[in-house]
């Protein structure tokens, strides 16, 4: 049956597409036309396929689906655009239109409902599988299975990504994290603590330190048990009902606690949150609980930097540098606190990035799904961390940081740089660990 034209224009945010001039400043901040050259892998390209399907221009709209699964989302198109195309806005909309039309083979819809109704949003499940990457790495399995090849032999070049992920917390660690921390001395602010799904089960490390920096920085901490995970994920598969669903689960668990701030320290997640004004803004139940939600949410660079800093040890002639998760740059606009958290370590030297502003190619789950392309990106990236001959690649993503990872291995650099998340970083010079 044929759609009609108000109806696509409607689903596909066409009205959006109007205020874009075709004036092309933003192809030369856009990583994926640098990397593959390409019109319709650009922002104005991309904007010009919806625009074309609102005016009846293309009917079949499997045309759309390479030029936009390839996007990164990374949203640095934004930031160039002189008449403010709302971009992300674009790119939402379309991908959820491809999505509802799209039939996807019996093995990959169950995979696709699992994944985004029982595991994601699931603390047990996440949990479970943080244990299972325990284990994996405790029991000599890892060992074994890194010995006999197989790890190449698996799709989704499962083996690159092994190598890089994580110790996982024990069982026993995981326990530990309370559910109310006080402040160490008088307290500056009281926040509730944002856990989210993949930072919970792989990193959990880093969530501990986010709180006890927090504590250390004048923060009373809480973390409210009932939060799930952000829809980040599911944003970006186009899955937007079941990213409300988990907007709305989460806005009602944090509206049970007075809190200044709503606090994350995943640049990815921390922009979902930040979106769920514009997420609900349709539903009158939601939207100004939303609002409300959004305007409490912060990265942990923001809610440090407002309690004045921290106690941080010397480090004498440490080379260190920065690259920024697109999210918390181009969404959550957050810039200045991270450099000027790094630069209050005594005795580093910081080096800026070139091109810093350019994805590193993680994007969610980019890397995995579009391997090839996403490793093109951060050879290029490579590039330019590896002028900066830093000692510490510093960033404030799970995403970015095991794909900083991925880049500083297959450049064969692990021997004088690493790469580590703000949070780390600050708590090795404030002596926690
Ligand atoms: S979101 Fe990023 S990859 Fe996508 S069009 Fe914009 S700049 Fe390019
Ligand atoms: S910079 Fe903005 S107005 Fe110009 S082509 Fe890109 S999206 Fe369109």
């Amino acid at each position: 049956m044929k759609e009609s034209l108000e109806t696509l224009r409607a689903e596909f945010a066409y009205e959006k597409t109007n205020s874009c001039v075709q004036c092309g400043y933003c192809l030369p901040v856009c990583p994926t036309y640098a990397s593959m050259g390409k019109e319709t892998h650009s922002p104005r390209g991309r904007i010009n396929l919806v625009k074309m399907v609102g005016e009846g221009r293309i009917t079949d709209l499997s045309v759309l689906e390479e030029p936009l699964d390839l996007c990164l989302g990374c949203r640095n198109c934004e930031t160039a655009c002189p008449t403010g195309v709302e971009y992300g806005v674009i790119l939402e909309a379309a991908r959820a239109a491809l999505v509802r039309r799209k039939t996807f083979s019996a093995p990959v819809r169950m995979l696709r409902n699992t994944m985004f109704t029982k595991v994601f949003p699931s603390k047990k499940m996440m949990r479970l599988a943080g244990n299972a990457l325990w284990l994996y790495e405790r029991t000599g399995l890892q060992t074994a299975i890194r010995k006999s090849g197989l790890l190449n032999k698996l799709p989704y070049h499962v083996g690159a990504f092994e190598a890089i992920t994580p110790g996982a917390a024990s069982p026993a660690e995981r326990k530990q994290m309370p559910q109310r921390i006080q402040a160490k001395g008088q307290a500056k602010y009281t926040v509730a603590f944002f856990t989210g799904c993949i930072m919970d089960a792989m990193f959990q490390r880093i969530n501990r330190l986010s709180v006890q920096l927090l504590t250390e920085a004048g923060c009373s901490v809480v973390v409210v048990p009932e939060q799930t995970c952000c829809g980040a994920l599911h944003a970006h598969a186009g899955e937007m009902d079941e990213a409300r669903k988990l907007a709305e689960r989460n806005i009602a668990a944090f509206e049970k606690e007075s809190v200044d701030f709503i606090v994350n320290n995943a640049g990815g997640c921390g922009a979902a949150l930040y979106e769920y004004a514009h997420l609900l803004a349709d539903e009158p139940e939601w939207s100004e609980r939303a609002q409300a939600f959004t305007e409490k949410s912060r990265d942990i660079s923001q809610v440090l930097t407002a309690c004045g800093g921290l106690h941080l040890q010397p480090r004498p002639g440490e080379r260190v540098t920065y690259q920024p998760s697109c999210h918390l740059t181009n969404v959550q606009k957050v810039t200045r606190e991270p450099i000027e958290l790094i630069r209050s370590v005594p005795g580093i030297e910081f080096i800026g990035m070139e091109q810093a502003h350019m994805c590193c190619g993680s994007a969610g789950i980019y890397n995995l799904v579009h391997y090839e392309q996403s490793m093109d990106i951060l050879d290029e990236k490579m590039k330019h961390t590896k002028a900066t001959k830093a000692d510490v690649v510093i960033t404030t993503n799970p995403g970015c940081l095991l794909q900083m990872k991925m880049g500083i291995e297959r450049e064969g650099q692990a021997v004088s740089m690493r790469a580590v998340h703000l949070v780390e970083y600050l708590a090795e010079a404030a002596g926690i660990s």
